[in-house]
C-alpha cells in the first residue's frame, strides 16, 4: 500500500482547531506543494516530529494560517511519513483545506485507514488497533483505563505468551519427531500434561475477562424484576430521570421490556423495566412474563423489587427461587408507607438490600452507590490484559477448545503426531487473534468499525 491518503482527524462541528493527516509516500512532497512558511522551515526540509508556521495556499488563495507538523517514517502513527495540519476550527475551513489536499496523488482515507496502516506497518498488533477504537468510544473513566491498557499492548503481551508456551511444547515435539528414539526432555506424557494444564488454565482464566470488557464498553445489563404494581416502572423513571414506563395502579400496564441507557457515576447501565414475574391467563401478558423470565437469564444486574408495606406473598416467593443471589440487589419499595423492619430471606442471599421509596425519591443514592460497588467488583479492569470483543473471544475459544482436545488425546494414549496436529490449531488461532496470522477479511472487518480521520 503505497498511496497516499488524507482525512480530517478531529470531530466535524465547530471548535478551536481541526486536524487535518496526511500519510503515505507523497504527503510531505503534497505539504511542500501548499504550504508557504511564515516561521520555521519547508516541510521537505523539516525533520520528524518539528513544526512549522505558515499558510495553506490554493492557487493564489490563502486559506488558513496554520501549524504543519512532520513526522518521519517509520516514527509515526501509520509507520509512513505524515503530515498533520493544524487549522482553525469549523467544518467549511478544515473541508476547505481537505479538498486543497486532494490531488492525483492523495486520495481521501477511509475508515480506520490510518489505523490499518499502522497495523500493516507493524506499528500495532490487532488486539491494539481495536483498543483504539475503544479509546474513540470510551464513554467513562474505567472505560478509558481499560482501552488504553489493551492499546499499551497487555493483550497482545499476554497472548504471547500463551503462543511462546504452544511453540515451546511444538517445537520440542518436532525434535522428538525427528528423533523418536531419543530421550527427549520435554517430550514426556507427564510434562507435556502439566505444561498444557497450566496452559488451559491461564487461557480459561483470560477468558473470563471478556465479560468484564463487554460491561465496560455496554454497560451493566440491568433488569427490574418484581410482581406487578411493586414499583417497577417507578423506579425505572426515578433512575432514568423521565418518565418512560407507564405507572399506574393496574396491576400488569407494563406488558414488553422497556430499555434506557442510564450513567450512574462511572457505570453506565442499560436498563430494562419488565412486565413483571406473575402468573397470568392472558396471553400477552404471559408473553411479557416469559420475556422477563428471559432476560433475567442475560442480565449482569437484576434489581428484585418488592413491597415493603406488604407481607411477601406467594409471588414473591415464587420469583425469590428464580433469582440467582449472586447478581441480584433486592429493593424493598415503599418505604415510606411502612415503618416495620425490613424481612430477612432464610436463605436467599442477595448481592446487597436496599430499602427505598422510589415515588417519593427516597435512599436513591444508597441505590445507586449499592450499583456502584456492584459495578466495581464486576468491571474493574485486569491489569495485564483482557479479552476486548467478540472476535478476540472466538479466536481465544478456540484455542482453549484445542488445547482441552490435546489434553484429551494425551489422556487417551493418542500418538504425538496427532497431538502436534492439534496443538499446531491452537497456535494458529492465538496468531489469529493479535493479527500476527489474519485474513484480509477478518482485518478489513475491524477497521470498518473505525471513524474516518483515525
Ligand atoms: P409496577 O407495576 O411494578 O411497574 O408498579 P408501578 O411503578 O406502576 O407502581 C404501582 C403503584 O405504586 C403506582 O400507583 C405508584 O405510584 C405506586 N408507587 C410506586 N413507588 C412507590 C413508593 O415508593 N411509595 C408509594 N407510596 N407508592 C409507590
Amino acid at each position: 500500500m503505497t498511496d497516499t491518503i488524507a482525512a480530517i482527524a478531529t470531530p466535524s462541528g465547530t471548535g478551536g482547531m481541526a486536524v487535518i493527516r496526511i500519510s503515505g509516500s507523497q504527503a510531505i512532497a503534497r505539504a511542500d506543494s501548499l504550504f508557504s512558511v511564515i516561521r520555521g522551515k519547508k516541510p521537505s526540509e523539516m525533520p520528524g516530529y518539528t513544526c512549522s508556521y505558515g499558510y495553506i495556499k490554493q492557487e493564489n488563495d490563502c486559506l488558513d494560517d496554520v501549524i504543519l507538523t512532520v513526522f518521519r517514517a517509520p516514527h509515526s502513527y501509520t509507520g509512513e511519513d505524515v503530515v498533520e495540519i493544524s487549522c482553525h476550527g469549523g467544518r467549511f475551513l478544515s473541508q476547505k483545506i481537505l479538498r486543497a489536499v486532494f490531488c492525483e496523488d492523495v486520495r481521501p482515507a477511509e475508515a480506520g485507514e490510518f489505523t490499518k496502516r499502522a497495523f500493516l506497518n507493524g506499528k500495532l498488533s490487532l488486539t491494539q488497533a481495536e483498543a483504539v477504537a475503544d479509546l474513540i468510544s470510551a464513554s467513562g473513566e474505567n472505560a478509558v483505563r481499560y482501552a488504553r491498557m489493551l492499546r499499551d499492548g497487555a493483550t497482545f503481551r499476554k497472548i504471547s505468551g500463551f503462543s511462546a508456551v504452544l511453540f515451546e511444547i511444538l517445537s520440542d515435539l518436532a525434535v522428538w519427531a525427528d528423533y523418536p528414539d531419543e530421550d527427549i526432555p520435554g517430550v514426556d506424557d507427564s510434562v507435556l500434561c502439566r505444561k498444557l494444564t497450566d496452559l488451559l488454565s491461564s487461557m480459561q482464566m483470560l477468558m473470563k475477562s471478556y465479560d468484564y470488557g463487554r460491561i465496560l464498553r455496554e454497560g451493566l445489563h440491568t433488569v427490574i424484576v418484581g410482581k406487578p404494581n411493586v414499583g417497577k416502572s417507578t423506579l425505572f423513571n426515578t433512575l432514568s430521570g423521565y418518565e418512560r414506563s407507564i405507572v399506574t395502579d393496574i396491576a400488569g400496564t407494563t406488558r414488553d421490556v422497556v430499555e434506557e441507557q442510564i450513567r450512574i457515576g462511572d457505570v453506565i447501565l442499560r436498563l430494562s423495566d419488565t412486565a413483571g414475574v406473575h402468573g397470568t391467563e392472558d396471553r400477552i401478558e404471559q408473553i411479557g412474563v416469559e420475556r422477563s423470565l428471559a432476560s433475567l437469564e442475560q442480565a449482569d444486574l437484576i434489581l428484585a423489587v418488592f413491597d415493603m408495606s406488604a407481607p411477601l406473598s406467594g409471588e414473591d416467593k415464587a420469583l425469590l427461587e428464580k433469582l440467582p443471589a449472586e447478581k441480584t440487589i433486592v429493593v424493598y419499595n415503599k418505604s415510606d408507607k411502612s415503618d416495620r423492619p425490613i424481612p430477612e430471606f432464610s436463605t436467599f442471599q442477595p448481592v446487597e438490600t436496599v430499602e427505598i421509596s422510589a415515588k417519593h425519591q427516597k435512599n436513591i443514592t444508597e441505590l445507586e452507590q449499592a450499583v456502584e460497588r456492584f459495578a466495581g467488583r464486576h468491571a474493574t479492569p485486569a491489569e495485564d490484559g483482557m479479552i476486548a470483543n467478540e472476535r478476540q473471544r472466538m479466536c481465544l475459544e478456540q484455542a482453549v477448545h484445542a488445547v482441552e482436545e490435546a489434553l484429551n488425546a494425551l489422556q487417551t494414549g493418542l500418538a504425538y503426531d496427532a497431538v502436534t496436529v492439534i496443538l499446531e490449531e491452537a497456535a494458529d488461532a492465538l496468531l489469529q487473534l493479535t493479527g500476527e496470522r489474519v485474513t484480509d477479511k477478518v482485518v478489513d472487518t475491524v477497521f470498518e468499525r473505525f471513524c474516518v480521520g483515525k
